[in-house]
């Protein structure tokens, strides 16, 4: 059976801001989300002080504090630079690799020759050597097995195998049926009132009965469970479906220039998302609105569809539907505190129907969009951005206590004394 790996960065964020602030080594430290409202992330430390995952920051601010804690806006674009630098160290190990998430990526270790074991070493040694990062590697026939390793690991040395039935069964033993990937919190009180308190009991049930009681997903986890692959590695993420952006703004906004400012610049960051993925959409959405939780303040509530005769990937074409459509949808003497932008029925480039009597106009392609990506992805949002973005954007969120760009910006570049 082929080994899969599932590699994953321990506390993520927190970790990529100690690479760069050795002080924050050692005490308890959180990351914030977007207006530094709540808690994305936690160390180790602070997972201790028993701060919750996503609690409002307000509530625990005082017990961090007492406890030399440190707080940190989340600074999302070196994270993501983070990423890219780890993908890139795991792909000289093997180039069968799924980004899963931000933090973590499977690794189809078929090819491998050498002992699994002390490869998984070398790529966790290298891995911290080159990026900094600590990671935890889990290795195991399925990806729903290799998810258990990989928890397993984080107690132990930062690598564990579940390749045996021995070894997986002893694991799936003490587990409560909760602590498996792909069981919530509802499909755990289902499992209980079947009798199915453990992950063994899960794996041993019988398959019909599983397939009539819970459905096909969970006859799928249950192969899973036993060693069959039923998920195999995807190169290419195909189920997104829609693109999303959206934002609570850092102050109220009032006027249209600066909801259109804002607008655009969300669609602008969906559209780089959508070419990412080599897809055009078929049609968006906007919408924006007043603060709900004010009930002394006017409230106003607006939505356009737009769909497109074209299918597109372009930004421009995108920015001018935005402002036309919400000229007509905007009122005045509103304080607005939150839109966003969804693009959907997108469809893979270059499969999209051309019309013919209905031909986009051709635009100048002085700079093409690429370039544009590349730029920004290198310098940041605010490296190279379509007018209709807006300047100041004195309304974008607060992140007061964001670090720095330490591996994005020249500016910002870390100074050792
Ligand atoms: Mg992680």
């Amino acid at each position: 059976m082929a080994p899969l790996a599932l590699v994953d960065c321990n506390n993520f964020f927190v970790s990529c801001e100690r690479v760069f602030e050795p002080k924050l080594e050692r005490i308890p430290v959180v990351v914030l989300s977007n207006n530094d409202g709540c808690v994305v992330a936690r160390s180790n430390e602070a997972k201790m002080l028993g701060i919750p995952m996503g609690a409002p920051y307000f509530k625990w601010k005082a017990l961090l504090e007492g406890n030399n804690g440190r707080a940190l806006s989340a600074n999302f674009q070196l994270y993501g630079d983070m990423s890219q630098r780890v993908v890139q160290v795991l792909r000289e190990f093997c180039p069968e690799l799924e980004v899963y998430s931000i933090d973590e990526s499977f690794l189809n270790l078929a090819e491998v020759k050498e002992d699994i074991e002390s490869c998984c070493d070398k790529m966790k040694e290298t891995v911290k050597r080159w990026t900094g990062l600590p990671v935890s590697i889990g290795v195991a026939p399925t990806k729903t097995l290799s998810k258990l390793a990989n928890q397993m690991a984080k107690d132990q040395r930062g690598v564990k195998l579940l390749m045996s039935e021995e070894e997986q069964t002893e694991a799936l033993r003490e587990l409560p049926i909760e602590g498996l990937w792909g069981i919530g919190r509802r499909m755990g009180v289902n499992c209980r009132s079947q009798g199915i308190k453990t992950a063994l009991q899960l794996r041993e049930a019988p398959l019909g009965k599983v397939r009539k009681a819970f459905g096909v997903i969970y006859e799928r986890m249950v192969l899973e469970l036993r060693g069959t692959p039923c998920m195999s590695i995807h190169e290419v993420d195909e189920d997104k479906q829609t693109i999303t952006y959206s934002r609570t703004f850092g102050r109220p906004i009032e006027t249209l220039e600066e909801l259109s400012e804002a607008l655009c610049s969300y669609a602008a960051r969906a559209c780089e998302k959508l070419r990412e993925q080599n897809s055009c959409t078929g049609g968006f959405y906007i919408y924006f609105r007043t603060n709900k939780h004010r009930p002394d303040q006017a409230q106003y509530y607006a939505e356009k569809q737009i769909l497109l005769e074209v299918p597109t990937d372009d930004t421009r074409v995108i920015l001018k539907r935005v402002n036309n459509f919400l000229k007509e949808i905007f009122r005045a003497g509103y304080k607005f505190k939150k839109a966003g932008v969804t693009l959907y029925s997108l469809t893979p480039k270059g499969q999209q129907i051309e019309m013919e009597f209905e031909k986009p106009k051709q635009l100048h392609d002085k700079l093409p969009l690429s370039m544009i990506d590349k730029l920004s992805a290198r310098y940041g949002d605010r490296g190279l951005f379509f007018a209709a973005q807006g300047v100041g954007n004195a309304w974008k969120g607060r992140n007061e206590i964001r670090s720095p760009g330490y591996t994005t910006r020249w500016s910002e570049l870390k100074f050792v004394k």
